[in-house]
C-alpha cells in the first residue's frame, strides 16, 4: 500500500481514477536540469532565460544562446522543452537592460519582459534566432511571458515569422513547425483566453504572477503575504475559465507557477481539469505521488 519515491520513478503519472497528467519540470539552469533528468521528468514545462542574461554586461550572443538551448534540447532526448523568451523586469532585474529608462514606480506594471522584447527587437530577434537554430535539436516550444492583449500575441509571432524568413534566406535549418505558447499570468490574459487561445498552440498558467496581479498583492512584499492566497475564489474562477476556453480550443494547459509544486494545492489543479504541471525539479516525485493517490472527478470546489 505504502507507495516509496523511488518504486514511482518509472511510473506513468496517472490520477486514480486514470486521467493522464503530464508531469514537467521547471529549471533555469543545468544543474536544475540534471535533477529534472534524475527525477525522470516527461519534460520541461518552463526553462527561465533570465540567467542567461544575468552578471554581465550585454545580452548573451546568439551563438552562445544557440549552444546552450541546444544543449538543454539535446540532454532532454526528444522530450517536449518549453523554453520562455526574456522575462525581465519586476522580480528580475537586469541594470544594462534599463540603462535608457531610469527608474520607475511600479516596476510589476511597467516596462518589461514581451513589452521589451517588443521594444527592443534586436534583443528578442537575438533570442529567437538562437531558439529557432536550437530547434533541430530536439522538440522546442517556444513561449512569450507577460501576455496582456492579443496585440501582443500578434507582434510577438510576427516577429518570430521574420526571423525564420531570415534563417530560410541564409539556408539555416530549423523546425518549422516550431509550436507557439503563451504564459496566461495576468488577469486580461485570462479573461480573454477564448480570443487568445485561438492564436496559440498552447497555455502554461503563471500563478505566481496571477494570484499577484489579480489579488494586487506584491509578491515580493512579506507585509501583504498574507493576501497571498492561490485558493482565492477569483483565482480558482480564473484558471477554471482559461483552462476551459483552451479545451474548446482544442489546446492543452499547464500550470508552471509554484502552486503546481504544492501538494496540497495539486489536487484542485487536476479537478479544474489541468493536462500539465510544471514543477519544481526535487519536487517530481513527491507531486507524482500525490496525482497517483487523487481522483481527478471526486469533489466540487468551492468557488
Ligand atoms: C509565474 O509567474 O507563475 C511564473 C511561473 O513565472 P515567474 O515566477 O518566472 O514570474
Ligand atoms: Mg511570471
Amino acid at each position: 500500500e505504502r507507495m516509496e519515491l523511488r518504486d514511482i520513478l518509472h511510473l506513468e503519472t496517472r490520477t486514480s481514477d486514470g486521467r493522464r497528467i503530464k508531469l514537467f519540470a521547471n529549471i533555469g539552469n543545468l544543474e536544475e536540469l540534471d535533477i529534472a533528468l534524475k527525477n525522470n521528468a516527461e519534460g520541461i514545462g518552463l526553462m527561465r532565460t533570465e540567467i542567461l542574461f544575468m552578471n554581465r554586461e550585454k545580452p548573451p550572443s546568439e551563438e552562445e544562446q544557440f549552444k546552450f538551448y541546444r544543449t538543454v534540447l539535446e540532454r532532454m532526448r526528444g522530450k517536449p522543452v518549453i523554453i520562455r523568451t526574456l522575462d525581465v523586469g519586476g522580480d528580475k532585474i537586469i541594470p544594462y537592460l534599463y540603462a535608457e529608462i531610469g527608474k520607475e514606480e511600479n516596476p510589476f506594471l511597467g516596462y518589461r519582459s514581451i513589452r521589451l522584447c517588443l521594444n527592443r527587437k534586436d534583443i528578442f530577434k537575438t533570442q529567437l534566432r538562437a531558439l529557432l537554430r536550437a530547434s533541430i535539436y530536439g522538440n522546442l516550444k517556444i513561449m512569450f511571458p507577460m501576455i496582456s492583449c492579443e496585440e501582443e500575441v500578434l507582434k510577438a509571432k510576427t516577429i518570430l515569422e521574420e526571423c525564420k524568413e531570415e534563417l530560410r534566406k541564409e539556408g539555416i535549418s530549423f523546425d518549422r513547425n516550431v509550436k507557439v505558447g503563451i504564459m496566461v499570468e495576468t488577469p486580461a490574459a485570462a479573461l480573454i483566453s477564448d480570443i487568445l487561445a485561438k492564436e496559440v498552440d498552447f497555455f502554461s498558467i503563471g500563478t505566481n504572477d496571477l494570484i499577484q496581479y489579480t489579488l494586487a498583492v506584491d509578491r515580493t512584499n512579506e507585509s501583504v503575504s498574507y493576501l497571498y492566497n492561490p485558493s482565492h475564489p477569483a483565482i480558482l474562477r480564473l484558471i477554471k475559465m482559461t483552462i476551459e476556453n483552451a479545451h474548446k480550443n482544442g489546446i492543452e494547459v499547464g500550470v508552471c507557477g509554484e502552486v503546481a509544486s504544492d501538494e496540497n494545492f495539486v489536487p484542485k489543479l487536476i479537478k479544474l481539469g489541468v493536462d500539465e504541471l510544471s514543477v519544481n525539479p526535487s519536487k517530481i516525485l513527491v507531486i507524482k505521488k500525490k496525482v497517483l493517490q487523487t481522483k481527478s472527478n471526486e469533489d466540487i470546489i468551492n468557488m
